[in-house]
């Protein structure tokens, strides 16, 4: 690649989306220079960050640990400036420096910084799905006024966005005689139990995928299936499709990221080994292919691809999700903050796997979504949602 290298914040990069962006970064100097590193409060692991990648500016969301990795790096004598809260993120996502902005933090703690990267214009790569499935219709509206370009790095969207060679986010799938969009699940690390023992299972053994390695919160989700709910409206929003367009299809293996099937009968695949590293890399290279470090396909060792139906019985979360998109509004907002209030409280043992549907259901009759068309009324339906789902952990106990 000729030209400047791509100057890049990266919103979340503690995390496990984070870390292996870096990865990526690591196998091109030439190509990309890391303009910010955020991360919420992990202010040690972000000073490790900063040692190797010498960023302009490190942002935590957390006051008095950015205070701690100020103190850190002065003592080190780094030139990176130290910023603290949600405005400093927005201000290093959005800086006219950058060129790329990877939103990778997790939850609607991103809505804000994601979108003042969508605002300022800027090439987005979009893993942090929840601050879209919390805007919807006012993060698509930002990415066209603005002319962002919006790159999927959840894997089944990067997949998608690469069957979908006429379509890029926000255009409609089905101009391009896109018949089905087919979101492909591992089926998470539950799978095959039973209700009875889905009743019993821990936060360790919830965290522990069978196929990904991922932050504590996604693995919840994975395991619930409110992750392909989530990624189901996610994709709505990315290709302008329907809910009915989307199907789910489990397929254990991982390997076949998601499909596209096409009005004259041809489904498009994309697969590769079940590592984050390849959709980010494509997403951070785009029209180009650059290395990943991923391991490659050997389909000579392949034993074999199975795919089944989605249990929504025992998984209702996959459709509490799609109803909540059909549903309209900010239902999605009060979907995403009751999971989060949700997983938390599993993840802390204050709530049983089961209890997690429960909550979000409950949540979602109980508050009012209406239609907003600001991000202040929309963080409002959120900040509702949370204590509604906070108030029901209390009244179970
Ligand atoms: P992690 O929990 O591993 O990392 C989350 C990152 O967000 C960390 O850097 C964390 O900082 C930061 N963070 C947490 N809270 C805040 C806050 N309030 N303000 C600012 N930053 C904050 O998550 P993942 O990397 O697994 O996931 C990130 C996003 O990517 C999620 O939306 C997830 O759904 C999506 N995704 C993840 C995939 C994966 O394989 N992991 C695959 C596809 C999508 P700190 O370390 O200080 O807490």
């Amino acid at each position: 690649m000729a030209g400047s290298p791509q100057q890049l914040t990266l919103l979340g990069a503690t995390g496990s989306i984070g870390t292996q962006t870096l990865a990526v970064l690591a196998l091109h100097p030439a190509r990309y220079r890391v303009y910010a590193l955020t991360a919420g409060s992990q202010w040690q692991a972000l000073a490790a960050q900063c040692e190797t990648w010498q960023p302009r500016y490190a942002v935590l969301a957390d006051a008095q640990a950015a205070l701690s990795l100020r103190n850190h790096l002065q003592a080190l004598g780094s030139q990176t400036e130290v910023l603290a809260g949600e405005a400093a993120l927005a201000q290093v996502a959005a800086a006219d420096e950058v060129d790329t902005v990877v939103a990778a933090i997790v939850g609607a703690a991103g809505v804000r910084p994601t979108l003042a990267a969508v605002r300022a214009g800027k090439r987005v790569l979009l893993a942090n799905k929840e601050a879209l499935v919390v805007t919807g219709q006012l993060f698509m509206d930002a990415v066209t006024a603005s002319g962002a370009s919006l790159l999927p790095v959840d894997s089944e969207h990067n997949a998608i966005f690469q069957c979908l060679p006429a379509c890029t986010p926000g255009q409609n799938a089905r101009l391009a005689g896109v018949r089905k969009l087919l979101l492909t699940a591992s089926g998470g690390p539950f799978r095959t139990f039973t209700a009875e023992q889905l009743a019993t299972v821990t936060p360790e053994q919830a965290v522990r995928h069978p196929n990904w390695n991922m932050g504590p919160k996604i693995s919840v989700d994975s395991a619930t299936l409110m992750n392909k709910g989530l990624e189901l409206i996610e994709a709505c929003w990315l290709f302008s499709v329907p809910p009915s367009l989307i199907d789910v299809v489990v397929h254990p293996q991982s390997v076949l990221h998601s499909m596209v099937e096409y009005d004259d009968g041809s489904v498009l695949a994309q697969l590769g080994t079940p590592d984050m590293k390849t959709p980010i890399a494509c997403a951070l290279s785009w029209p180009e292919r650059i290395d990943s470090g991923a391991r490659r396909l050997d389909f000579t060792r392949l034993a074999g691809l199975d795919f089944e139906a989605p249990d929504e019985t025992r998984f209702p979360c996959l459709r509490l999700a799609r109803e909540a998109m059909q549903a309209g509004g900010t239902a999605t907002a009060v979907l995403n903050a009751a999971n989060e209030v949700a997983v938390a409280a599993f993840l802390d043992r204050r709530l049983d796997f089961p209890g997690i549907p429960v909550v979000v259901a409950e949540t979602l009759a109980r508050v009012a979504a209406p239609a907003c068309t600001d991000v202040d009324a929309v963080m409002a339906v959120d900040a509702a949602a949370r204590r509604v789902a906070t108030a029901q952990l209390a009244a179970r106990t």
